[in-house]
Parts: structure tokens; C-alpha cells; sequence
């Protein structure tokens, strides 16, 4: 779900509570296709937190989700190897429970 604007249909990616396109106050969430592209990515060596030294290394990314040019979002690339990466690859969501009542979106490239 991302929220989208009711009055001009974009979606509005971090939540804000008006619209930046037309600056109505009727956004609600909407369901989104989990598609997405690479836009960009960084790969982690170092663990800056206990919870990640077993996950090493891990690729921290932006994708673009296919739904509107410049929704973009944090998150990590799972599945692939770091060779494979490429600018614009398309992916699919990938919802990962990493503790009871906390399950975050990940992305996996596409099959
Ligand atoms: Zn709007």
C-alpha cells in the first residue's frame, strides 16, 4: 500500500499529509503492483548494529516502483548476487517478517 492523492491520482511516497502535487488533503492508501526497477544501490560490508553481523553483506538499495516515474523507495535487494546488480533491473516485492509484527518490504529480481 502507498498513499496515493484522491484528487489528482499520485501517489505520494513518503507519507505526507497533503498532496505536493496539487496540495489536496484527500490522500488514502492505495494497493500498488509490487514492481519495481533498480535505481540505485550501495552494498554494506560492515555491521553498524549486532542485528546485521550475520546478514553481511547486504545490498541497501532504491527502487523505483513501476506505478509513477520518481516513486522511489528504501529498501533492501534479496535473492540476487552482487554481480547480477544492474541499473534499472525490474523486481518484484518481497514482504520479509524480521520480527513478530514487523515485516518490511525487500526486492528480489524478477523471474
Ligand atoms: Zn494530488
Amino acid at each position: 500500500m502507498v498513499l496515493q492523492c484522491r484528487t489528482c491520482s499520485k501517489y505520494i511516497h513518503p507519507p505526507r499529509p497533503v498532496c505536493r502535487f496539487c496540495l489536496s488533503l484527500d490522500l488514502a492508501p492505495s494497493e500498488v503492483s509490487g514492481r519495481a526497477s533498480l535505481y540505485t544501490w550501495t552494498v554494506s560490508e560492515h555491521a553498524f548494529h549486532p542485528f546485521f553481523a550475520d546478514k553481511l553483506p547486504y545490498v541497501y538499495a532504491t527502487v523505483e516502483l513501476v506505478e509513477q516515474p520518481g516513486l522511489r523507495l528504501i529498501t533492501n535487494i534479496i535473492e540476487c548476487p552482487l554481480s547480477d546488480l544492474r541499473i534499472e533491473m525490474p523486481l518484484e516485492v518481497s514482504f520479509r517478517e524480521l520480527a513478530p509484527e514487523f515485516t518490511v518490504p525487500m526486492f528480489r529480481p524478477m523471474p
